[in-house]
Parts: structure tokens; C-alpha cells; sequence
């Protein structure tokens, strides 16, 4: 979210999170804030209070700013998802741990997204090696897509062995959204799902189903475009200029692109709500 040419003035800013408050009155409000790293953003802690005060707020991050850091905001979130990248791995884990103590210590839940390279899969192995045992039920295996194809994003290549220890890793992080991962079968029965092990199967796509992305979740990009869902599948204007949805669409992608956007309500256009 830096603070560059082209980027919106810390005004906008606030007054889209005063417009996002009002739009969510009554209704659960969760908020990710997320980038590039969120946190060099010079309203990092402006925005995080505002939204704060009613919304449930979590951040993305890389882990790199010191718990003397987080402990000078106004406030905290209420979870941090601590991005563990191989490619930048440096023994960084072990410092992730004492962050992580801090942060519980103050209340705040932490995850872990391990980015699951197969071509660093070592590396993947010591960061997860590294992070205290009692805090590796918190990580979330994230399986890699090849995006230079961005119309079918097929799974990286993996080995039957990673594949197997992605999907099979008993992580503690069922949802983000317990309440919100039901699946209704065609018979009616209901059953609970985990949106990472659904995305690890490759069972996310939802081409043509009816979904409410746009009218329960959007996502504000660097520019501060507002569009419906983290998958981006429609514009809906500018943080000064917005409308949420008021009904569901239909999906124009091939496939959800995060766990987020796999809870997202939605349904067969077979199937009523
Ligand atoms: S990609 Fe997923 S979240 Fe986005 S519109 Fe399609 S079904 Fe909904």
C-alpha cells in the first residue's frame, strides 16, 4: 500500500473506510489488509484503528517489523497471517517465533502461510523445521499455481511425496470462517469443508455458478479500485465512487484464487439458494 504517485491521498482513505463502516452497519465485517507489505504504508496505523473499532481486521505481512513496532500502534489487529516465503528465507523463522510469543501474548491469533515452491522444497522443510513445534498447527501449506498461464494457472509441478504432505498436513486453521464453510449436496445433506484442502485437491472451480462476490467481499487494490471478491472478477469503481452488488453474479473465472474467495456464499446455477 505505499504511498507512491498515483496512489490514494490518506483522505480517500479514511473516508472509504467511514463509507465501508456504514455500508456493513448490522452485518459482520471482516477486513484484510493486506499488499506488498501493508505495513510501510504511512496510514498503516490510522487505518488499522479506524477500521478497527467495528470490523474484525487481519494482516497480511512478510514478519519483518519488530514487536517494539506493532507496540507502538493505536491498536492491534486481531490476526496476523505471517506470509514465510523460501525465496527470502534467511533464518527469519526464529525471529518469527519471538514475534509470534508477543503477539500472543497481547491476544493477537497468528498463522502461517507456507509457500509450498517444489523447486525450493528444502527450504520449505527447514522454514517449517524452524518454527516452534507448538506453533506449526497454524501454518497453512500453500499450493503454487503457475501464473504465466493466467487462463488455466494449472498446480506448480509437484512430487507425489509434496503433493501428498500439502494435503495431508494437519493444520489447526480449518477457516477463516468456521461458520461459513458448509457444503449442501444435491440431497440436502450438509457436510463441513477446509477451503485450503479444497484448493490443495484442485476441487475450487466455480465457472458459471452464481456467487456473491461484490456484495459480501471486495477488495481494494493499490490504485484504490474497488473490485468484487480477492479474485477481482468485476470492477465496481473507486474508493471516492463505489456500489456494492446487490445480487449474486456469475462467476467469469475459471477458479477461485484463495481460500478466501473458495468460503465466498455461492451455488450452482442449477440450485436455488
Ligand atoms: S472466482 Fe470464486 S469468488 Fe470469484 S466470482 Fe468466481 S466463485 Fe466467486
Amino acid at each position: 500500500m505505499g504511498l507512491k504517485k498515483g496512489f490514494p491521498p490518506e483522505e480517500s482513505l479514511l473516508l472509504f473506510c467511514d463509507r465501508i463502516l456504514e455500508l456493513s452497519a448490522g452485518k459482520q465485517l471482516r477486513v484484510t489488509l493486506t499488499g506488498g507489505e501493508p505495513t510501510i504504508h504511512p496510514s498503516f496505523g490510522q487505518i488499522l484503528s479506524r477500521l478497527g473499532s467495528v470490523a474484525r481486521v487481519e494482516v497480511i505481512t512478510n514478519g519483518t517489523r519488530s514487536s517494539s513496532w506493532w507496540a507502538e500502534l493505536p491498536r492491534l489487529p486481531r490476526r496476523v497471517i505471517i506470509s514465510l516465503h523460501p525465496q527470502y528465507y534467511d533464518r527469519r523463522v526464529e525471529r518469527i517465533n519471538d514475534l509470534t510469543a508477543w503477539f500472543i501474548s497481547q491476544g493477537v491469533g497468528v498463522v502461517y502461510n507456507l509457500l509450498c515452491d517444489p523447486d525450493q522444497w528444502s527450504t520449505v522443510e527447514r522454514m517449517h523445521q524452524d518454527l516452534d513445534p507448538k506453533y506449526r498447527p497454524w501454518v497453512i501449506p500453500k499450493v503454487l499455481q503457475d501464473l504465466s498461464d493466467p487462463r488455466q494457472r494449472p498446480r506448480a509441478n509437484y512430487t507425489p511425496a509434496q503433493l501428498a504432505w500439502i494435503q495431508q498436513y494437519p493444520t489447526r486453521v480449518a477457516s477463516i470462517y468456521p461458520e461459513h464453510t458448509q457444503l449442501v449436496l444435491e440431497d440436502g445433506t450438509r457436510s463441513k469443508f477446509d477451503p485450503h484442502q479444497l484448493i490443495a485437491q484442485g476441487q475450487h472451480h466455480f465457472q458459471g455458478w452464481q456467487c456473491s462476490a461484490g456484495l459480501s467481499s471486495i477488495t481494494v487494490d493499490y490504485t484504490g479500485g474497488i473490485f468484487a471478491g480477492i479474485c477481482q472478477s468485476q470492477r465496481l469503481g473507486s474508493i471516492r465512487d463505489f456500489e456494492l452488488n446487490s445480487t449474486y453474479m456469475t462467476c467469469p473465472k475459471r477458479e477461485c484464487s484463495c481460500a478466501g474467495d473458495v468460503i465466498l456464499d455461492k451455488h450452482h446455477p442449477n440450485y436455488a439458494r
